[in-house]
Protein backbone atom coordinates (compact mmCIF):
# COMPACT_ATOMS: atom_id res chain seq x y z
CA UNK A 1 0.00 0.00 0.00
CA UNK A 2 2.55 2.74 1.08
CA UNK A 3 5.34 0.79 -1.29
CA UNK A 4 5.87 1.90 -4.96
CA UNK A 5 4.66 -0.05 -7.16
CA UNK A 6 7.50 -2.37 -8.41
CA UNK A 7 9.67 -1.97 -5.41
CA UNK A 8 10.64 -4.98 -4.12
CA UNK A 9 8.94 -4.93 -0.22
CA UNK A 10 11.30 -4.00 2.58
CA UNK A 11 14.08 -6.59 4.43
CA UNK A 12 15.93 -6.62 6.99
CA UNK A 13 18.46 -8.80 8.60
CA UNK A 14 18.91 -7.82 12.42
CA UNK A 15 21.95 -9.03 14.90
CA UNK A 16 21.45 -12.34 16.57
CA UNK A 17 21.02 -10.73 20.04
CA UNK A 18 17.83 -8.50 18.40
CA UNK A 19 16.85 -12.25 16.64
CA UNK A 20 16.25 -13.91 20.17
CA UNK A 21 14.55 -10.86 21.97
CA UNK A 22 12.54 -11.03 18.44
CA UNK A 23 11.49 -14.12 19.34
CA UNK A 24 10.94 -13.46 23.04
CA UNK A 25 8.43 -11.29 21.74
CA UNK A 26 9.49 -7.67 22.53
CA UNK A 27 7.98 -5.40 19.91
CA UNK A 28 10.81 -3.08 19.20
CA UNK A 29 13.62 -3.17 16.74
CA UNK A 30 16.56 -0.53 17.60
CA UNK A 31 18.34 1.06 14.67
CA UNK A 32 21.48 -0.15 15.91
CA UNK A 33 20.11 -4.30 15.72
CA UNK A 34 19.68 -3.29 11.76
CA UNK A 35 22.61 -5.35 10.25
CA UNK A 36 21.04 -5.14 6.68
CA UNK A 37 18.37 -3.82 4.76
CA UNK A 38 17.49 -4.65 1.05
CA UNK A 39 16.79 -0.69 0.25
CA UNK A 40 16.36 2.39 1.54
CA UNK A 41 12.73 2.44 4.12
CA UNK A 42 10.24 5.26 4.57
CA UNK A 43 8.63 6.01 7.44
CA UNK A 44 5.23 3.95 7.74
CA UNK A 45 5.83 0.91 5.08
CA UNK A 46 5.77 -2.63 6.17
CA UNK A 47 9.55 -3.99 6.40
CA UNK A 48 9.69 -7.91 6.74
CA UNK A 49 12.51 -9.01 9.24
CA UNK A 50 14.42 -12.45 8.16
CA UNK A 51 16.93 -14.72 10.34
CA UNK A 52 19.99 -15.41 9.81
CA UNK A 53 18.83 -18.46 7.96
CA UNK A 54 16.37 -16.04 5.89
CA UNK A 55 13.76 -17.44 7.84
CA UNK A 56 10.75 -14.78 8.78
CA UNK A 57 10.85 -13.75 12.31
CA UNK A 58 8.62 -10.83 11.97
CA UNK A 59 7.12 -7.67 10.04
CA UNK A 60 6.33 -4.29 11.60
CA UNK A 61 6.13 -0.86 10.94
CA UNK A 62 9.21 0.93 9.70
CA UNK A 63 10.30 3.83 10.92
CA UNK A 64 13.19 6.17 9.64
CA UNK A 65 12.55 8.94 12.19
CA UNK A 66 13.02 6.86 15.50
CA UNK A 67 15.46 4.88 16.86
CA UNK A 68 13.16 2.19 17.32
CA UNK A 69 13.57 1.67 13.36
CA UNK A 70 10.94 -0.98 13.42
CA UNK A 71 7.86 -1.89 15.68
CA UNK A 72 6.42 -5.47 15.38
CA UNK A 73 2.70 -5.70 13.89
CA UNK A 74 3.46 -9.31 13.82
CA UNK A 75 6.15 -12.19 14.98
CA UNK A 76 6.46 -16.37 14.20
CA UNK A 77 4.39 -17.89 11.41
CA UNK A 78 4.57 -15.68 7.79
CA UNK A 79 1.35 -13.39 7.83
CA UNK A 80 0.41 -10.92 5.25
CA UNK A 81 -0.38 -7.30 6.97
CA UNK A 82 -3.39 -6.63 4.88
CA UNK A 83 -7.26 -5.28 5.81
CA UNK A 84 -8.53 -8.58 7.61
CA UNK A 85 -5.64 -8.63 9.73
CA UNK A 86 -6.20 -5.18 10.45
CA UNK A 87 -9.89 -6.15 11.20
CA UNK A 88 -8.65 -8.60 13.47
CA UNK A 89 -5.80 -7.13 15.04
CA UNK A 90 -8.89 -4.31 16.42
CA UNK A 91 -11.49 -6.51 17.20
CA UNK A 92 -8.87 -8.71 19.18
CA UNK A 93 -8.39 -5.52 21.33
CA UNK A 94 -11.81 -4.76 21.94
CA UNK A 95 -12.63 -8.13 22.86
CA UNK A 96 -10.53 -7.74 25.78
CA UNK A 97 -12.77 -4.73 26.78
CA UNK A 98 -16.21 -6.02 25.74
CA UNK A 99 -17.29 -7.33 29.28
CA UNK A 100 -15.23 -5.04 31.45
CA UNK A 101 -17.98 -1.97 31.93
CA UNK A 102 -21.15 -3.77 31.23
CA UNK A 103 -22.67 -1.84 34.29
CA UNK A 104 -22.15 1.39 32.10
CA UNK A 105 -21.18 2.62 35.26
CA UNK A 106 -18.04 3.39 33.52
CA UNK A 107 -17.64 5.04 30.35
CA UNK A 108 -13.62 5.97 30.36
CA UNK A 109 -11.63 3.55 29.64
CA UNK A 110 -8.45 2.05 27.32
CA UNK A 111 -9.54 0.45 24.44
CA UNK A 112 -5.67 -0.37 22.37
CA UNK A 113 -2.56 0.19 25.12
CA UNK A 114 -0.26 0.38 22.14
CA UNK A 115 2.74 -2.21 21.78
CA UNK A 116 0.53 -4.49 24.54
CA UNK A 117 -2.63 -4.75 22.42
CA UNK A 118 -0.55 -5.45 19.13
CA UNK A 119 -0.58 -1.33 17.96
CA UNK A 120 2.65 -0.27 19.00
CA UNK A 121 3.02 3.55 19.72
CA UNK A 122 -0.72 3.84 19.50
CA UNK A 123 -3.57 4.58 21.82
CA UNK A 124 -7.26 4.48 21.95
CA UNK A 125 -8.97 5.74 24.62
CA UNK A 126 -13.02 6.14 25.22
CA UNK A 127 -14.34 9.20 27.12
CA UNK A 128 -18.24 8.98 26.97
CA UNK A 129 -19.11 8.93 23.01
CA UNK A 130 -15.65 10.43 22.14
CA UNK A 131 -12.54 8.46 21.47
CA UNK A 132 -9.12 9.83 21.53
CA UNK A 133 -6.64 7.74 19.19
CA UNK A 134 -2.92 9.21 20.20
CA UNK A 135 -0.25 8.34 18.39
CA UNK A 136 3.48 8.06 19.19
CA UNK A 137 5.51 7.32 16.20
CA UNK A 138 5.26 8.92 12.42
CA UNK A 139 5.08 5.21 11.05
CA UNK A 140 0.50 5.46 11.57
CA UNK A 141 0.19 8.94 9.60
CA UNK A 142 0.19 7.96 5.92
CA UNK A 143 -2.22 4.74 6.75
CA UNK A 144 -4.67 7.65 9.13
CA UNK A 145 -7.40 7.46 7.38
CA UNK A 146 -7.43 3.09 7.28
CA UNK A 147 -6.70 2.83 10.84
CA UNK A 148 -9.26 5.38 11.76
CA UNK A 149 -12.06 4.17 10.09
CA UNK A 150 -11.34 0.66 12.24
CA UNK A 151 -11.27 2.23 15.13
CA UNK A 152 -13.53 5.39 15.53
CA UNK A 153 -16.32 3.31 16.67
CA UNK A 154 -19.80 4.68 17.44
CA UNK A 155 -19.02 8.04 18.02
CA UNK A 156 -16.57 11.05 17.90
CA UNK A 157 -12.83 9.97 16.85
CA UNK A 158 -9.81 13.07 17.79
CA UNK A 159 -5.97 12.48 17.25
CA UNK A 160 -3.45 13.32 19.55
CA UNK A 161 -0.08 13.63 18.35
CA UNK A 162 3.17 13.10 20.70
CA UNK A 163 5.17 16.26 20.64
CA UNK A 164 8.25 14.63 18.61
CA UNK A 165 6.13 13.91 15.53
CA UNK A 166 3.97 17.01 15.47
CA UNK A 167 5.86 18.68 12.98
CA UNK A 168 5.96 16.14 10.43
CA UNK A 169 2.17 15.80 10.91
CA UNK A 170 1.49 18.96 10.13
CA UNK A 171 4.15 19.73 7.40
CA UNK A 172 3.82 16.24 5.23
CA UNK A 173 0.22 15.37 6.30
CA UNK A 174 -1.71 18.52 7.20
CA UNK A 175 -2.94 16.57 10.32
CA UNK A 176 -2.48 18.93 13.66
CA UNK A 177 -2.60 17.71 17.33
CA UNK A 178 -6.18 17.97 18.52
CA UNK A 179 -8.00 17.42 15.01
CA UNK A 180 -11.29 15.62 15.13
CA UNK A 181 -10.91 13.13 12.45
CA UNK A 182 -14.87 11.55 12.46
CA UNK A 183 -17.65 13.04 13.53
CA UNK A 184 -18.95 16.65 15.20
CA UNK A 185 -15.71 18.67 16.01
CA UNK A 186 -14.44 18.40 19.69
CA UNK A 187 -13.93 21.82 20.99
CA UNK A 188 -15.09 21.30 24.54
CA UNK A 189 -14.05 18.70 27.30
CA UNK A 190 -15.62 15.63 26.95
CA UNK A 191 -18.02 14.38 29.67
CA UNK A 192 -17.83 10.36 31.16
CA UNK A 193 -18.03 8.11 34.15
CA UNK A 194 -15.65 6.03 36.37
CA UNK A 195 -17.45 3.73 38.72
CA UNK A 196 -20.19 6.24 38.79
CA UNK A 197 -18.32 9.35 38.81
CA UNK A 198 -18.84 12.20 36.66
CA UNK A 199 -15.60 13.70 35.58
CA UNK A 200 -14.57 15.38 32.27
CA UNK A 201 -11.36 14.91 29.67
CA UNK A 202 -9.77 17.80 28.26
CA UNK A 203 -9.08 15.24 24.93
CA UNK A 204 -7.63 18.37 23.13
CA UNK A 205 -5.30 19.90 25.46
CA UNK A 206 -4.78 17.74 28.66
CA UNK A 207 -1.84 15.46 29.63
CA UNK A 208 -1.66 11.81 27.72
CA UNK A 209 -5.51 11.09 26.13
CA UNK A 210 -7.14 14.15 28.56
CA UNK A 211 -7.62 12.19 31.87
CA UNK A 212 -4.88 9.29 34.20
CA UNK A 213 -7.51 6.41 32.87
CA UNK A 214 -4.75 3.94 34.58
CA UNK A 215 -5.21 4.63 38.20
CA UNK A 216 -9.02 3.56 38.14
CA UNK A 217 -8.74 0.92 40.16
CA UNK A 218 -6.00 2.12 42.42
CA UNK A 219 -9.06 5.06 43.06
CA UNK A 220 -11.08 2.41 43.84
CA UNK A 221 -9.00 1.00 46.25
CA UNK A 222 -8.74 4.40 48.22
CA UNK A 223 -12.15 5.35 48.01
CA UNK A 224 -12.67 1.87 50.86
CA UNK A 225 -9.99 3.55 52.62
CA UNK A 226 -10.87 7.26 53.12
CA UNK A 227 -14.03 7.43 55.31
CA UNK A 228 -13.49 10.22 58.14
CA UNK A 229 -9.92 10.89 56.49
CA UNK A 230 -8.19 13.98 56.04
CA UNK A 231 -6.68 13.53 52.65
CA UNK A 232 -4.27 15.07 50.55
CA UNK A 233 -4.06 14.43 47.00
CA UNK A 234 -0.13 15.19 46.10
CA UNK A 235 -0.03 16.29 42.04
CA UNK A 236 -3.73 15.95 42.09
CA UNK A 237 -4.07 16.36 37.97
CA UNK A 238 -8.00 17.50 37.77
CA UNK A 239 -8.84 15.31 40.71
CA UNK A 240 -9.41 11.82 39.93
CA UNK A 241 -8.37 10.43 43.49
CA UNK A 242 -9.89 13.54 45.74
CA UNK A 243 -13.32 12.35 43.85
CA UNK A 244 -13.19 9.16 44.96
CA UNK A 245 -11.77 9.85 48.83
CA UNK A 246 -15.06 12.57 49.18
CA UNK A 247 -17.62 9.98 47.83
CA UNK A 248 -15.87 7.76 50.32
CA UNK A 249 -16.46 9.67 53.28
CA UNK A 250 -13.23 12.11 53.73
CA UNK A 251 -14.84 15.04 55.28
CA UNK A 252 -11.73 17.04 53.58
CA UNK A 253 -9.94 16.28 50.71
CA UNK A 254 -7.09 18.80 49.80
CA UNK A 255 -5.85 18.92 45.81
CA UNK A 256 -2.33 19.91 45.17
CA UNK A 257 -0.86 20.50 41.87
CA UNK A 258 1.64 22.94 40.11
CA UNK A 259 -0.79 23.95 37.51
CA UNK A 260 -3.81 25.84 37.59
CA UNK A 261 -5.69 24.11 34.47
CA UNK A 262 -5.28 20.97 35.72
CA UNK A 263 -7.11 22.44 39.72
CA UNK A 264 -9.58 24.03 37.50
CA UNK A 265 -10.60 20.87 35.86
CA UNK A 266 -10.37 19.32 39.60
CA UNK A 267 -13.09 21.77 40.46
CA UNK A 268 -15.36 21.53 37.58
CA UNK A 269 -15.46 17.68 38.55
CA UNK A 270 -16.71 18.06 41.81
CA UNK A 271 -19.00 20.31 40.43
CA UNK A 272 -20.09 17.41 37.78
CA UNK A 273 -21.27 15.27 40.65
CA UNK A 274 -23.44 17.40 43.00
CA UNK A 275 -26.28 14.52 43.47
CA UNK A 276 -23.91 12.78 45.72
CA UNK A 277 -24.49 13.76 49.17
CA UNK A 278 -20.75 12.62 50.47
CA UNK A 279 -19.38 14.47 47.96
CA UNK A 280 -21.43 17.40 48.06
CA UNK A 281 -20.59 17.35 51.99
CA UNK A 282 -16.76 17.17 51.40
CA UNK A 283 -14.61 20.42 51.30
CA UNK A 284 -12.47 20.73 48.69
CA UNK A 285 -9.17 22.53 49.01
CA UNK A 286 -7.34 22.91 46.03
CA UNK A 287 -3.36 24.16 46.30
CA UNK A 288 -1.27 25.65 43.43
CA UNK A 289 2.48 24.65 44.54
CA UNK A 290 5.76 22.75 43.70
CA UNK A 291 4.94 19.45 45.39
CA UNK A 292 8.71 19.44 46.12
CA UNK A 293 8.65 23.35 47.48
CA UNK A 294 5.55 22.59 49.69
CA UNK A 295 6.72 19.68 51.52
CA UNK A 296 9.70 21.34 52.30
CA UNK A 297 8.82 24.69 53.51
CA UNK A 298 5.35 25.05 54.44
CA UNK A 299 4.82 24.52 58.07
CA UNK A 300 3.30 21.18 58.93
CA UNK A 301 -0.56 20.24 58.84
CA UNK A 302 -1.07 16.14 58.99
CA UNK A 303 -3.24 14.49 57.06
CA UNK A 304 -4.39 11.09 57.87
CA UNK A 305 -4.21 9.69 54.23
CA UNK A 306 -1.66 10.79 51.50
CA UNK A 307 -1.71 10.16 47.85
CA UNK A 308 1.49 10.13 46.13
CA UNK A 309 1.21 10.01 42.25
CA UNK A 310 3.98 12.16 40.69
CA UNK A 311 4.56 12.27 36.91
CA UNK A 312 7.58 10.37 35.86
CA UNK A 313 10.67 11.18 37.68
CA UNK A 314 12.97 9.17 35.10
CA UNK A 315 11.56 9.45 31.26
CA UNK A 316 15.07 8.30 30.64
CA UNK A 317 16.96 5.80 32.00
CA UNK A 318 20.24 8.12 32.98
CA UNK A 319 18.00 10.02 35.09
CA UNK A 320 16.67 6.80 37.38
CA UNK A 321 19.20 7.46 40.29
CA UNK A 322 18.56 10.33 40.81
CA UNK A 323 14.51 9.73 40.44
CA UNK A 324 14.56 7.19 43.02
CA UNK A 325 16.34 9.34 44.92
CA UNK A 326 13.59 12.02 44.74
CA UNK A 327 11.14 9.47 44.86
CA UNK A 328 12.66 8.20 48.73
CA UNK A 329 12.73 12.17 49.50
CA UNK A 330 9.09 12.41 48.83
CA UNK A 331 7.98 9.59 50.74
CA UNK A 332 9.64 10.74 53.81
CA UNK A 333 8.34 14.32 53.38
CA UNK A 334 4.63 12.32 53.12
CA UNK A 335 5.44 10.69 56.13
CA UNK A 336 6.21 13.84 58.25
CA UNK A 337 3.09 14.89 57.16
CA UNK A 338 1.07 11.79 57.85
CA UNK A 339 -0.66 11.79 61.08
CA UNK A 340 -0.99 8.65 63.65
CA UNK A 341 -2.37 5.70 62.51
CA UNK A 342 -2.53 7.18 58.68
CA UNK A 343 -2.50 6.04 55.48
CA UNK A 344 0.29 6.40 52.46
CA UNK A 345 -0.89 4.76 48.80
CA UNK A 346 2.47 5.85 46.86
CA UNK A 347 2.04 5.31 42.75
CA UNK A 348 5.27 5.41 40.48
CA UNK A 349 4.53 5.41 36.54
CA UNK A 350 8.50 5.48 35.51
CA UNK A 351 8.61 2.19 33.27
CA UNK A 352 12.74 2.61 33.94
CA UNK A 353 12.15 2.65 37.59
CA UNK A 354 10.84 -1.54 38.21
CA UNK A 355 7.72 -2.38 40.12
CA UNK A 356 10.30 -4.25 42.90
CA UNK A 357 12.96 -1.72 42.98
CA UNK A 358 9.91 1.46 43.91
CA UNK A 359 8.36 -1.37 46.35
CA UNK A 360 12.13 -1.62 47.79
CA UNK A 361 12.30 1.61 48.18
CA UNK A 362 8.90 2.69 49.34
CA UNK A 363 9.05 0.23 52.27
CA UNK A 364 12.57 1.52 52.74
CA UNK A 365 11.50 4.83 53.58
CA UNK A 366 8.59 3.60 55.68
CA UNK A 367 11.00 1.70 57.66
CA UNK A 368 13.20 4.47 58.20
CA UNK A 369 10.34 6.36 60.03
CA UNK A 370 10.47 4.61 62.74
CA UNK A 371 6.43 4.16 63.01
CA UNK A 372 5.04 0.68 62.75
CA UNK A 373 3.22 -0.06 59.60
CA UNK A 374 1.34 -2.39 57.76
CA UNK A 375 1.65 -3.10 53.92
CA UNK A 376 -1.54 -3.29 52.78
CA UNK A 377 -2.11 -3.21 49.25
CA UNK A 378 0.60 -3.55 46.44
CA UNK A 379 -1.09 -3.30 42.49
CA UNK A 380 0.01 -2.79 39.15
CA UNK A 381 -1.75 -2.19 35.87
CA UNK A 382 -5.15 -2.50 35.69
CA UNK A 383 -6.92 -4.80 32.91
CA UNK A 384 -7.53 -2.80 30.20
CA UNK A 385 -4.12 -1.62 30.43
CA UNK A 386 -2.71 -4.81 29.72
CA UNK A 387 1.83 -4.97 30.07
CA UNK A 388 3.19 -7.59 27.95
CA UNK A 389 6.90 -6.59 27.62
CA UNK A 390 9.63 -4.65 29.93
CA UNK A 391 9.19 -0.77 28.94
CA UNK A 392 5.49 -1.34 28.76
CA UNK A 393 5.32 -1.97 32.25
CA UNK A 394 4.97 1.48 34.24
CA UNK A 395 2.43 1.69 37.04
CA UNK A 396 2.68 0.53 40.51
CA UNK A 397 1.12 1.77 43.88
CA UNK A 398 1.87 0.40 47.09
CA UNK A 399 -0.23 1.14 50.58
CA UNK A 400 0.89 1.46 53.87
CA UNK A 401 -0.95 1.85 57.12
CA UNK A 402 0.76 2.68 59.66
CA UNK A 403 -0.12 2.32 63.24
CA UNK A 404 1.48 4.59 65.49
N1 LIG B 1 -2.85 11.49 40.17
C1 LIG B 1 -3.34 12.06 38.95
C2 LIG B 1 -2.31 12.05 37.84
C3 LIG B 1 -1.04 12.78 38.16
S1 LIG B 1 -0.23 13.32 36.74
C4 LIG B 1 -4.62 11.36 38.52
O1 LIG B 1 -4.98 10.33 39.10
O2 LIG B 1 -5.29 11.86 37.61
C5 LIG B 1 1.01 14.33 37.37
C6 LIG B 1 0.55 15.72 37.80
O3 LIG B 1 1.68 16.32 38.45
C7 LIG B 1 0.18 16.69 36.68
O4 LIG B 1 -1.11 17.20 36.91
C8 LIG B 1 1.21 17.82 36.78
O5 LIG B 1 0.63 19.12 36.56
C9 LIG B 1 1.65 17.70 38.19
N2 LIG B 1 2.99 18.20 38.52
C10 LIG B 1 4.13 18.07 37.79
N3 LIG B 1 5.18 18.58 38.48
C11 LIG B 1 4.69 19.02 39.66
C12 LIG B 1 5.28 19.63 40.81
N4 LIG B 1 6.59 19.86 40.87
N5 LIG B 1 4.48 19.94 41.85
C13 LIG B 1 3.16 19.70 41.81
N6 LIG B 1 2.55 19.13 40.75
C14 LIG B 1 3.29 18.80 39.69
Amino acid sequence: MLKKSGQPSLRLRVTAAAESIIRGGHPWVFAQSVREQNRDGTTGELAVIFDRNDRFLAVGLYDSDSPIRVRVLHAGKPQPIDASWWRQNAENAFNLRKDLFADHQTTGFRCINGENDGWPGLVLDQYGDARVMKLYTAAWLPRLREIAALLKGEGRLVLRLSRNIQQIAHDEFGLDDGTTLHGSAIEAPVEFLENGLRFEADVLRGQKTGFFLDQRENRSHLEALARGKTVLNLFSYSGGFSLYAARGGAPMVCSLDISEHALNAARRNFALNPSIPALAACRHETIQADAFLWLRDDPGRKFDLIILDPPSLAKREAEKTDAMGAYTKLIESCLARLDKKGILVAASCSAHVTAEEFFTLARGAAQKSNRSFEEIRATRHPVDHPATYPEGEYLKCIYFQFTS
